[in-house]
Parts: C-alpha cells; structure tokens; sequence
C-alpha cells in the first residue's frame, strides 16, 4: 500500500521553515544575529534619527532570555547600536566587527586624519568613516565625489566598501561581520544560529553560518540593497516590521 503524496512545498519554504523550528525548538543551544540598521530598525534619511520599534524591543528582551546569545552586529560603534536598541544584556558588535579585532585601535588616528581631510563629510567612528548621500540634494554628482574620495582611501592603504547609499573607509584588517559571528560562535562551542541582514556586509555573516547544523539566513529586502542577499538567504522578508512579526515573534 502507497503512502498519500505529501503536499509539495518550495524549497525555500522547506529550507526555512523547519530549520526555524529547529531553533526555536531548543533555544539554549543557539544564537540570534542581528543587524541593526534596516533589519530592526528602519533606514531613516538621517542616520542619527533611527528608531527601533517597542514591538521589535519587546521581542528582543524575550529572546534575550531564551536564547543562548542574542548578539546585535552592526556597522554602528556599540555604544550607538546599544542605544537605539535599549535591552540590556544583548551583546552588540560594532563597527562591521573590528571592535573584536585587537589591531583596530592602531589605525584610530590616520582614520580620523583621513576624515578631516576629504571633501564631504564624514560620518566619525572610532575605526571607520561612513560617507553617506541619501540626503544629497544631486545623488550622482555625490557619488562622482565620494568616487574621489574612495581613489584617496585606497591611495592611503584603507579598505572601501560601497553600501546603501554610503561610502565607508575602513582599516585593512580582516574583520567583517563574518569574522564577529565565527568569533563568536567558536567561543560559545555553539552549532546553530540565525542571522538577518539587509546589506552587502550582511553577505560575510551569512557565509559564517556554513557548515552549521541548523543555519537560518534572514534578508531584509529593499531596492537599495543586493539582489545577492535573497538569493543566499533561507528566509526572504520585505520590511524590519515584517522581519519582526514573522521572525522574531515565532523564535
Ligand atoms: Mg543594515
């Protein structure tokens, strides 16, 4: 006798669903990543304005008791990302993961050098710059400039990277969001986890969840951000309050 076909189901449903269970099944024995800026808190036109909702908050405390580590990994210094979050307790990573990086500090001062000399402004942190043009009144004559600048950057030894409308100017370390969630991972012997991003950085953080026995890799979308980060996630949302509803509420 034939068992009745079971319903067909998409291979992405299948390969988020049940590893989303998984986790929320055992939460002690996992971790929850998460990007701050257009993952729990909207991309706002001025950076300094962003705003995490009370719901994503409420959630956040909850699993903050459950899970093993709720880590927030964000390209802000933590003590920017700790307050637009406000939940005491979570560990929070900034500035794309050099803050674990004991070679960060080193490059402090030509970093700050390197921003009083360009010519647009910069967004200061201790490690990085973040040249941003959301609010430039002509986008492309901005970005012609922030080419500029980046020719400068390279010229003096820096890394660049492009992101949703910003330019950052980072040490030549090999630190990324990936190596923040390998580090870790590795220190809590830690085998399963979660991590939402919505940017090109986001990428190395979801490649750090290979080869662990349950990974969830959550993209927050937009038409701002890489067409790359849904096609390597496992789950697929289109707004930080959908993120929250439909992911966090269910971890
Ligand atoms: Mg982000």
């Amino acid at each position: 006798m034939g068992r009745a076909p079971r319903p067909r189901l998409s291979t992405r449903r299948v390969r988020a669903v049940q590893p989303l269970d998984r986790l929320a099944a055992e939460p002690g024995r996992a971790a929850v990543f998460l990007d701050v800026d257009g993952v729990l808190a909207p991309i706002v036109a001025r950076p300094e304005d962003a705003r995490m909702p009370d719901a994503t908050r409420r959630e956040l405390e909850r699993l903050g008791g459950a899970y093993a580590l709720v880590a927030c990994v964000t390209g802000r210094p933590s003590a920017v990302a700790r307050k637009i979050v406000g939940v005491p307790g979570l560990t929070i990573v900034g500035e794309h993961g050099l803050e674990l990086d004991p070679e960060a500090p080193a490059w402090a001062e030509r970093i700050a050098s390197f921003a009083d000399a360009a010519a647009w402004p910069a967004e200061r942190k201790p490690y990085t710059l973040a040249f941003h043009y959301r609010t430039a009144a002509d986008p492309e004559a901005a970005r012609a400039v922030l080419e500029q600048v980046e020719i400068d950057a390279l010229a003096e030894g820096f890394r660049t990277r492009w992101g949703r409308m910003l330019l950052e100017v980072l040490p030549p370390l090999n630190a990324s969001k990936g190596t923040a969630v390998r580090r870790l991972l590795d220190e809590r012997s830690l085998d399963r986890a979660l991590y939402a991003g919505d940017d090109t950085t986001d990428l190395d953080a979801f490649a750090a969840l290979d080869g662990l026995e349950v990974a969830v890799r959550v993209a927050v979308v937009s038409n701002e951000g890489p067409s790359e980060l849904a096609e390597r996630a496992d789950l697929v949302v289109g707004s930080p309050d959908a993120f929250a509803a439909d992911v966090l509420r269910r971890l």
